[in-house]
């Protein structure tokens, strides 16, 4: 079994596949682990909190965290920037805490260059077709976000075997039980 602590563990996938889902459950089964909170200049959707869903930034905010060094990576992600606050990732790791991120490809290959020991699992949905369907489904994208996430998809998911592991998405349970298992977590 693998020990986690203090171990950095990146989630990606494309959008609409499960992730925040699946990550929400596993926090909730190991509240030990600490799931880093990005910044955004994503509008928020309803329902998401300050601070907690995402530290919501302007453009100029965003690009002066850039511009100091305070993100661990960022990415330009259908038309808005997303990135890691640097310092908090770093503390929690030195307390020797199980740390979770929670991004996109691009993101995810930054980390591999700086956190080469991070453990990547790539989720994968169980066809194209359902995924167009969960982001439908979650009903609070305009058509023109939608397209730009499903063709933003299409590149995400070609680039599944760089990664440590893969996980398909279909049933949450089963997903979730596969995750436990590589990250080394008593279920
Ligand atoms: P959403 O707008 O649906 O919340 O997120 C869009 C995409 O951005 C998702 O794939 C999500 O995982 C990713 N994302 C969220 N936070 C970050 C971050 O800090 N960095 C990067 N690179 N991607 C992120």
């Amino acid at each position: 079994m693998t020990d986690s602590a203090g171990r950095l563990t990146v989630i990606t996938g494309p959008s609409g596949v499960g992730k925040g889902t699946l990550v929400a459950q596993l926090l909730q089964r190991h509240p030990l682990i600490w799931l880093s909170v990005s910044a955004t200049t994503r509008s928020p959707r309803p329902g998401e909190q300050e601070g907690s869903s995402y530290f919501f930034l302007d453009r100029p905010s965003f690009e002066r965290q850039v511009a100091e060094g305070g993100l661990l990576e960022w990415a330009e992600f259908a038309g808005n920037l997303y990135g890691t606050p640097r310092q908090p990732v770093e503390r929690q790791l030195a307390a020797g805490r199980p740390v979770l991120l929670e991004i996109e490809l691009e993101g995810a290959r930054q980390v591999r260059h700086s956190f080469p020991a991070a453990f990547q699992v790539f989720l994968e949905p169980p066809s194209f077709e359902e995924l167009e369907r969960r982001i439908r489904g979650r009903g609070t994208d305009s058509e023109e976000a939608i397209a730009r996430r499903l063709e933003r998809a299409r590149v995400e998911l070609a680039a599944a075997s760089e990664f440590d592991a893969r996980l398909v998405n279909g049933d949450l349970l089963q997903a979730l039980a596969q995750l436990e298992q590589l990250m080394g977590l008593a279920a």
